[in-house]
């Protein structure tokens, strides 16, 4: 299987290195014509404007939307749950893909928590992870998307609707390789899917 890490802008070379720790072939996605080769996303943190602009400008916009609606598995972390979301608080309706059917906010800790770390309990696993929140999205309406990972107090980080993951947190930036496992399941369970 081949998983492709968009690389228009910003924490993308993390996510390369960590998928490939888990051994599968890891392809940058810089062009329209990357897009095609890959069974796989992963959309990284960075700045949710600029990588919107970035994929506008090179024609990927369209093309990422059609290939997660037929199905192909995306994951995106920080400005990468923002730009698959279907409602980003005071942005333009189209800001997000429309692909997770939430309601997010952009940098919405204040100031005195713009970056923090803290335990997420996973609904797969029975041991927390460390997440790592940078200028992070609050999920403030999960809708139908099953939540997978939440902060001791209940809230959603880590979000899945069908064929879409998206955390708030960065799990690039620890060495733990579960969420990142995961999203390498969907991808499994999507290539089986296709087979049969
Ligand atoms: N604050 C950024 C945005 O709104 C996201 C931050 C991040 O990806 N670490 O795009």
């Amino acid at each position: 299987m081949t998983v492709g890490v968009l690389a228009l802008q910003g924490d993308f070379e993390r996510h390369q290195e960590r998928l490939a720790a888990l051994g599968v072939e890891v392809v940058p996605v810089k062009y329209a014509g990357d897009l095609d080769r890959v069974e796989g996303l992963v959309i990284p943190g960075g700045e949710s404007t600029t990588i919107r602009r970035l994929l506008v400008r090179s024609s990927m916009w369209e093309q990422l939307r059609y290939r997660v609606e037929e199905g192909l598995p995306v994951f995106g972390t920080c400005a990468g749950l923002i730009l698959l979301s279907r409602n980003v608080v005071a942005e333009d309706e189209d800001y997000g893909l429309g692909a997770l059917p939430v309601t997010v906010e952009r940098n919405a800790w204040g100031r005195q928590r713009e970056s923090f770390e803290a335990p997420v309990r996973l609904a797969f696993d029975d041991t927390p992870v460390r997440g790592v929140f940078i200028r992070a999205p609050r999920i403030l309406d999960a809708g139908e998307a099953e939540v997978l990972g939440r902060l001791a107090d209940g809230e959603p980080v880590l979000v899945r609707y069908r064929n879409v993951l998206g955390a708030t947190f960065h799990p690039e930036l620890t060495e733990d390789l579960r969420v990142h496992r995961y999203f390498l399941s969907m991808m499994e369970e999507a290539h089986a899917s296709q087979k049969s």
